[in-house]
């Protein structure tokens, strides 16, 4: 029931992530594309190959139509290589998609972008919901490059608190190598983070859709959290409705408490309105 890596063959390679590379692959035995990311795992501690194996297979257990699918992992001890094999999306990430669209001065389609909302609305909502040690699963790096799009631009959630297992020194510190734009207020103050910090990171996203930038920018770390902090970010271009400038500065709460939770999302009045229920 368990393959090795001689039942793949490689396609080619898609990118280079921060832990390794992804590649496309067949499985040889009835030719179905997936995808799979090599991780070296030579210079992890015990600890770390620990965390790392039980975040995968918790991975293996989120199934939600709107999650990349994970098929399974493969451990070459050989070459200390760790292959996580998953779900390709044939239509990438949507980085490279709101990237494409302002190079090509398009904007994206308002009904787009309330279908966007409402499948991440409802992947969050599936980790949200699933307790694991009487924990729930938390995005907590919810950003453009880790929504993927299959081949109807419908959403896959994926990069599920990898980074974060991979030795969490080094996510801590890479998190403020690069400028972390979509930090929600609570994080930028004690480092805590909880269900609500992945609705303000999807407000963020939404509004990034919209103009293609961050609604908080700045170039020094400080002013970011000073920004953020204030809670104060530009309207969106006219083309935009009230509606989704009202559902997405409902998002963008400074106060927790006022900020609502993935479950409210999904049954909220205006999100109904602007789709189609999937589920
Ligand atoms: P990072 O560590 O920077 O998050 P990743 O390893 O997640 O990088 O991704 C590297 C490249 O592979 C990116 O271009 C990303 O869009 C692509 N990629 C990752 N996962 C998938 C997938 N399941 N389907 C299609 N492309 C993917
Ligand atoms: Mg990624």
């Amino acid at each position: 029931m368990s393959y090795s890596i001689q039942d793949y063959e490689v396609v080619c390679t898609i990118g280079t992530g921060s832990y390794g590379i992804c590649n496309k692959i067949k499985r040889k035995k009835d030719g179905k594309i997936l995808l799979w990311k090599e991780l070296d795992y030579g210079g992890m501690s015990e600890k770390e190959k620990t965390m790392l194996v039980s975040e995968v297979n918790l991975l293996r257990e989120l199934k939600h139509k709107h999650i990349v699918r994970y098929y399974d992992r493969i451990i070459d001890r050989s070459t200390t290589t760790l292959y996580i094999i998953m779900e390709y999306c044939e239509g990438g990430d949507l980085a490279t998609y709101i990237n494409k669209m302002k190079n090509d001065g398009k904007a994206v389609d308002e009904n787009f972008i309330w279908k966007i909302c409402y499948q991440i609305v409802l992947a969050l909502r599936e980790c949200h919901n699933r307790h694991k040690n009487g924990g729930i699963i938390l995005h907590r790096d919810l950003k453009p490059a880790n929504v993927f799009l299959d081949s109807n631009m419908d959403v896959k959630l994926g990069d599920f608190g990898l980074a974060r297992m991979l030795c969490s020194e080094t996510s801590f510190a890479k998190t403020f190598v690069g400028t972390p734009y979509y930090m929600s207020p609570e994080q930028m103050n004690q480092m805590s983070y909880n269900e609500k910090s992945d609705v303000w990171s999807l407000g963020c996203l939404l509004f990034e859709l919209c103009t293609f930038r961050p609604p908080f920018t700045a170039n020094k770390q400080r002013e970011l959290a000073l920004k953020i902090c204030s809670g104060r970010f530009p309207r969106l271009p006219t083309r935009y409705s009230d509606d989704l400038n009202k559902f997405i500065s409902y998002m963008l709460q400074v106060d927790q408490a006022q900020r609502p939770t993935v479950e409210q999302l999904a049954v909220h009045s205006l999100l109904i309105k602007h789709v189609t229920p999937d589920e």
